[in-house]
């Protein structure tokens, strides 16, 4: 059985279509009791693992049996590694995974109304999976965003809501939009990150039920490095794995709020950057993404947007169309091979997380 469990004061409650976060204003994870890790063989879809998962019943679940991405060993920089292809989803990015295992509790709750603004591949994925849900989604976008960026989420149905001046008016517009209307968040509502650790039982299971010795994540927000984390987490609790793989966060050099506070550097300018789906300044589970990192061992390492364009060459050389976002990974595996980090044994995982098709 899934409860809510509080990070700051943590007090455990039932999850419901009431709240999505802690009355004393702290965010929630989601928590099992009597969880035994099960997977169901003949679904060949990220709902395969629908036992550890927060949905009771089946019949909620938004199923366009998404998931089990391609996991494909490649050599690069005299190394051989493996890359995940996880854009391969129905609206073209990873937050799939976020979106299908809220969207399905949000389903199974009778919610059918819900705000969310991220005017990228979570407010994409959010827009799809409500339109195959019927829910009604609203997203909540800053005035400025350019039209050609909005034309997926606008396709989907759902409703735009433009607001005038900063993305900090955005957000306190959504905030206070989220009072009486249930909140899709991708980083604030802990359901989305149940789905995007479905992403570490796909990794274990592909390497043979084996923890990789590392994974390198693009690092924004924290939806895929948390769920990294969580699933990995889970796998070491429930007695798969004995190890956790060493997490590497990859941020942009122009907007690196966590590489900072890992490495106790005053905090920098923030500059855009091509990396447009790690350009996060104020990221909401900052805590819980330092400590993830900490724990692993890993690092939080920065790129340049140049190092990010030959990231993004190297791929469309191998035959693979990505967002910019997803070439910070090959950007920092470089970095990190020339720090000599890694032995020649070491197995590292690189997710891409978003398709190239999406962009223009
Ligand atoms: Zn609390």
């Amino acid at each position: 059985m899934a409860k809510y469990k509080c990070i700051s004061c943590e007090n455990i409650c039932e999850i419901s279509a009431d709240h999505w976060k802690c009355e004393c204003g702290g965010l929630f994870d989601v928590v099992y009791d009597n969880l035994t890790f099960q997977i169901d063989t003949d679904n060949p879809s990220l709902w395969r693992y629908k036992a550890m998962l927060p949905i009771e019943h089946m019949e909620n679940i938004v199923d366009f049996q998404e998931g089990m991405t391609p996991l494909i060993q490649r050599e690069l920089a005299g190394k051989s590694i493996y890359i995940k292809l996880d854009f391969m989803f129905p609206t073209g990015s990873f937050k799939d995974r976020g979106a299908a295992v809220l969207v399905s509790k949000m389903k199974e709750m009778g919610i059918k109304d819900v705000v969310e603004d991220s005017s990228g591949n979570a407010g994409a994925s959010i827009a799809g999976y409500c339109a195959a849900a019927q829910i009604k989604c609203s997203i909540y976008l800053p005035a400025a965003t350019s039209e050609n960026k909005i034309k997926q989420i606008a396709a989907y149905g759902a409703e735009i809501v433009k607001i005038e001046g900063s993305r900090d008016k955005t957000a306190e517009a959504v905030l206070s939009a989220a009072e009486h209307t249930y909140y899709a968040s991708h980083s604030y509502n802990p359901l989305f990150f149940e789905g995007t650790k479905t992403l570490a039982f796909e990794i274990w299971e592909q390497l043979g039920q084996k923890a990789p010795d590392a994974v390198i994540v693009p690092c924004g927000n924290g939806t895929m490095l948390l769920g990294v984390y969580y699933g990995f987490k889970q796998l070491v609790d429930l007695g798969q794995s004995r190890k956790m793989p060493k997490i590497y966060a990859v941020q942009s050099a122009n907007c690196a709020p966590l590489y900072h506070a890992h490495h106790n550097m005053e905090a920098g300018v923030i500059l855009p950057t091509i990396a447009e789906g790690i350009s996060v300044g104020t990221p909401i589970r900052r805590e819980q993404i330092l400590k993830a990192v900490q724990e692993t061992a890993g690092d939080f390492i920065v790129v340049s947007d140049e190092a990010v364009k030959e990231g993004l060459q190297t791929l469309y050389q191998m035959g693979i169309y990505t967002e910019p976002t997803s070439a910070t990974v090959i950007a920092g595996y470089r970095q990190l091979m020339e720090q000599r980090v890694f032995s020649r044994e070491d197995i590292c995982v690189l997710p891409l997380t978003g398709s190239g098709l999406k962009k223009g």
